[in-house]
């Protein structure tokens, strides 16, 4: 059943994991989206965080989850899920559109609210949840057309290494004592 969380946490690295643990002390929702491909992922071990020094990175991500899951139901994760566009609902003199993340005016919001209403026909045929969808402010959609709705969006996607772009030899030895 399509679902309106109060956040969107597009990233699921230290960064999205920190966000999602201070969300759901405070009792929000929220849903990690994450493509699972971790900047640090050439480094067999990560320092310079406590209680962490000298761990693989993966085990840091690993407790993280296993501490959130363990007491707070509010956090949910879909991982190897690849966000491709977000749009966000805004208010405009001449009504309330949605734009895309770069501001670029896609559609209107009735057009919006008719994605919505398709979205919960097809998946499970009610029409119970369109009144709750009607909060939603982000729409995110993944590679596979899927849509999931927030009411915040929080940016945890980090950054990519441009190493095709350095010389010859320094992606080789990237993450391996450089
Ligand atoms: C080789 C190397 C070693 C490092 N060692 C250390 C260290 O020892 N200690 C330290 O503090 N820092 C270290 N860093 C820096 C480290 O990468 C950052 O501290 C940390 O990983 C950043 O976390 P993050 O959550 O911002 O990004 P990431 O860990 O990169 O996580 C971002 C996540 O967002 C996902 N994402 C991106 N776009 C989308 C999208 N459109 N839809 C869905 N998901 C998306 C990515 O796939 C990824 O899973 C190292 C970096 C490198 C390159």
């Amino acid at each position: 059943m399509s679902q309106v969380y109060d956040v969107l946490i597009l990233g699921g690295g230290p960064a999205g994991l920190s966000m999602a643990t201070t969300l759901a002390r405070q009792a929000y929702t929220a849903l990690i989206l994450d493509s699972n491909v971790y900047r640090n992922a050439r480094a067999t071990h990560m320092h310079n965080v406590p209680g962490f020094d000298h761990v693989p990175p993966a085990d840091f991500r690993a407790k993280v989850r296993s501490d959130l899951m363990a007491r707070y139901k509010s956090v949910e994760f879909r991982d190897a899920t690849t966000i491709v566009e977000v749009r966000q609902r805004q208010s405009t003199t001449s009504g309330c559109e949605f734009c895309n993340a770069d501001g670029g005016n896609t559609s209107t919001a009735l057009e919006f609210k008719n994605d919505v209403v398709e979205n919960i026909m097809a998946q499970n045929g009610s029409s119970s949840t369109v009144a709750a969808l009607a909060d939603a402010k982000f729409e995110a959609r993944d590679a596979h057309g899927n849509v999931f709705y927030g009411k915040k969006l929080g940016i945890a996607t980090g950054v990519r290494d441009r190493l095709e772009e350095q010389v010859d030899g320094y992606a080789e030895c990237w993450g391996r004592g450089m």
